[in-house]
């Protein structure tokens, strides 16, 4: 079995992850069960080099460290077009840096004040970059499209799910009001996950 170290702190996106890709011959482990840390800045302007930049620096460390794997790292956030592509790269700090997901849904919603459901197209984007042993890298992305709602709404998922209506679901469900398992059908990670599966398994 290959080994990959997945190159984030956040849970829900390690956990999303270990759900859906699925990879033969490829055994997933946090950072924590490699024993390294990194948390580098993410100062890119898109979602691929933000991942770039996670991906890249957990290699160096295994290099250092003369660790043989493989790292993989997600960057990925919510586009609203009423809002120019806003929050995008900065979804995790639109209302500051430590700021929760009350405090940014709120200034989110206050921004779209007065836009109507139909106007408030967005989505979601996954970028995934894949480094090998070697320090070959595979990017790959993925999105999904829906409308940003009113108010939170569902107790599942996480970050912006409850307030993102995709419209697989007619714009009537929020991605907070669905298992995880119908998320993983149409996510944007989900989507980035089938298109690295694909990759990977051409090399
Ligand atoms: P980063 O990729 O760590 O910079 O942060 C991405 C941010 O985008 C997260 O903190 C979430 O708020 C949001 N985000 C990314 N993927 C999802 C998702 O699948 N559901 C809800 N929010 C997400």
């Amino acid at each position: 079995m290959r080994r990959v170290i997945v190159a984030t702190s956040n849970q829900h996106k390690a956990m999303e992850l270990e759900e859906m890709l699925n990879l033969e011959d490829y055994s997933l482990e946090t950072m924590a069960d490699a024993g390294i840390q990194s948390d580098p800045v993410e100062d890119a302007n898109t979602f691929v080099g933000n991942a770039q930049i996670k991906a890249r620096a957990a290699h160096e460390i295994c290099v250092a460290q003369g660790i043989n794997a493989c790292v993989l790292a997600d960057d990925s956030g919510i586009c609203v077009d009423a809002l120019n592509g806003e929050p995008g790269v900065l979804s995790a700090r639109y209302a500051g840096e430590g700021a929760g997901q009350p405090a940014i849904n709120a200034k989110l919603f206050k921004n779209l004040e007065g836009v109507p459901f139909e106007e408030r197209t967005a989505h979601f984007s996954c970028a995934l970059v894949f480094i090998d042993e070697d320090g070959v890298e595979t990017c790959v992305d993925g999105k999904v499209y829906g409308r940003v709602g009113f108010e939170a709404v569902g107790d599942f998922g996480f970050g912006y799910d409850p307030i993102f209506y995709p419209s697989e679901f007619n714009f009537e469900k929020s991605l907070g009001e669905v298992s995880a398992e119908e998320k993983n059908k149409i996510s944007h990670r989900a989507r980035a996950c089938t298109a690295l599966r694909e990759q990977l398994c051409c090399e």
